[in-house]
């Protein structure tokens, strides 16, 4: 187990698109945890601005523990875009992605990530409840292991997408 002391990463800047769609991101999270789910949504953008698809988190819902939103959002887009179109697109998540979204991602051949609150902050949130802990792995760590470049910019607006997280994991 890691047991060295957590380092909170720096906040990235972003420009006005990034921000616009990691917004929608943190929306789509606000919206998942009024249904009773955890607070995480994400969306995929094309190039071009076409939105590839959104989806949030499930797991309350659907009593599924890998209805994770980065994962959903990919289940969405896989069938209906080619690899090429997938390369170009930036996936948003109102969070760091997991060990396992991050794997989807890999998979998915999504060239761009944007996150908002990352992994470590989120561990805070997290503690709340013994039984809620992740997998201390960075999404970095799975994208730096890829055979083509996946470019990871996060965290970023931290405390709007922190907000999501307050009082959500108490219970
Ligand atoms: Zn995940």
């Amino acid at each position: 187990m890691n047991t060295r002391p957590p380092v909170l990463p720096q906040e990235a800047a972003l420009d006005e698109r990034d921000g616009r769609y990691l917004r929608q991101a943190i929306a789509l999270a606000d919206r998942a945890r009024e249904r009773g789910n955890r607070p995480f949504g994400a969306l995929i953008v094309s190039a071009q601005g076409r939105l590839m698809a959104e989806a949030s988190n499930a797991n309350g819902e659907s009593g599924d523990c890998t209805a994770h939103a980065e994962l959903s959002a990919i289940r969405l887009a896989s069938p209906l875009f080619d690899r090429q179109e997938l390369a170009g697109a930036t996936l948003y998540s109102s969070a760091e992605p997991c060990v396992m979204c991050a794997g989807a991602i890999f998979w998915s051949a999504i060239g761009r990530v944007v996150y908002g609150i990352d992994a470590v902050r989120l561990r805070v949130f997290r503690g709340e409840r013994l039984d809620q802990k992740d997998a201390e792995l960075s999404c970095r760590d799975v994208f730096d292991a890829s055979s083509h470049a996946i470019e990871c910019i996060g965290p970023a607006l931290i405390a709007e997408a922190s907000a999501s997280h307050e009082g959500a994991w108490k219970r």
